[in-house]
């Protein structure tokens, strides 16, 4: 049983190796929040959470403000367990979904450490430990060759960005990568819904010849309509991403047959407990799984994602971290990735090493 005595909200932006380009975004800096939560026994404790006003509504400012209000809550609070954390965090402030994310994790990295086990210890139980991960095909010049060296170092699953160029180029890529790749990948794309109406169904009646495993976010997140309708043009799986923020979102989608299967990101979540909750009702009616975080997270977000992915009752879709896009990371022990999969560190908590240095480096 411990106290927090200080919770300190790091605002930083981390340098990418390559500019992101995406649907209707362009990421060249990555804005996380950091959270270092420190208990009277002096254990620390860390989370983060991306600023997505895209994906939560939410800016930096606007979390900083929400984390000051959940910290006053939580400062002098004995915390003697996993519900403790969850209760404190979630009833805390209404909304804010992804500042609560990161005031959990660091919580309950903290939690972990005192109590001598790893992250996913407290969370769960484990079910798998080989967690490969998702290679991201942006619209590199040569990206093609990207990804065939990717599949030769070892990857088994790639997602093609689309949605920044016409439909007809869309199809021809992912028609060119499939047949470079071969059969045995797992190959998907993602137009995080930037589609119009017309043209996502138009892809959609066009798409399945092409070989993909699955189509992601054709239209806007609001658009379920044009979703069902995509879904009943072709055989290709379709997964919701933008659309989904919750349970509700998720129960909608299978309803309307929108989407037969989902990315989920903890920061839209808010927490351990609704995150799962999803993922058990997506197990319970043979929806895929993919979870993943946004793209820039650091390590911190990476270790959480690898430790989620440990226990989540079904991750078919596999998972994504986008470390390996990051020209510089904010821990002493960077994750690795090795033959595609993503290396957790043993460890207490999450295993990571954060250094503070490389905190006041990337300060916003
Ligand atoms: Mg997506």
């Amino acid at each position: 049983m411990f106290k927090i005595k200080e919770i300190q909200i790091h605002n930083i932006g981390l340098p990418l190796q390559q500019t992101i380009h995406m649907s209707k975004v362009t990421i060249e800096k990555s804005n996380s929040i950091i959270i270092k939560a420190i208990s009277t026994n002096d254990v620390v404790g860390w989370g983060e959470a991306a600023a997505s006003l895209s994906m939560t509504g939410e800016s930096a400012i606007g979390m900083i403000k929400a984390l000051e209000y959940i910290r006053s809550d939580i400062i002098n609070r004995e915390i003697k367990s996993f519900d403790d954390i969850s209760t404190f965090v979630q009833t805390a402030i209404y909304g804010n979904y992804g500042a609560k994310s990161a005031m959990e994790v660091a919580l309950i990295d903290l939690f972990a450490k005192a109590q001598k086990v790893s992250f996913s210890d407290i969370i769960g139980t484990e079910l798998r430990n080989e967690l490969p991960i998702i290679w991201r095909i942006a619209g590199s010049e040569n990206e093609i060759e990207e990804a065939k060296q990717k599949r030769d170092e070892g990857f088994q699953a790639f997602k093609i960005k689309v949605g920044a160029k016409n439909i007809d180029d869309d199809l021809r890529r992912a028609e060119q990568l499939r047949k470079s790749l071969g059969d045995a990948v797992q190959l998907t794309a993602d137009a995080n819904a930037g589609y119009s109406r017309e043209d996502a169904l138009k892809f959609c009646s066009q798409v399945d010849h092409v070989g993909l495993d699955y189509m992601e976010q054709p239209v806007n997140g609001y658009d379920i309509e044009t979703m069902s309708k995509c879904n009943a043009l072709m055989h290709t799986a379709l997964s919701a991403d933008e659309g989904i923020h919750s349970l509700a979102d998720l129960a909608l989608h299978h309803e309307k047959k929108a989407a037969d299967g989902a990315s989920l990101k903890l920061i839209k979540f808010g927490g351990m407990k609704s995150l799962f909750n999803a993922v058990n009702y997506m197990n319970d009616n043979a929806m895929h799984v993919n979870i993943s975080g946004k793209a820039g997270d650091s390590s911190v977000s990476a270790a959480t994602i690898g430790h989620i992915s440990k226990v989540a009752s079904k991750l078919d879709w596999f998972s994504n971290v986008s470390i390996q896009y990051l020209a510089d990371d904010i821990i002493h022990n960077p994750m690795s990735i090795q033959d595609g999969k993503i290396i957790l560190k043993s460890g207490l908590g999450l295993g990571i090493d954060v250094d503070e240095e490389k905190i006041s480096q990337y300060a916003i």
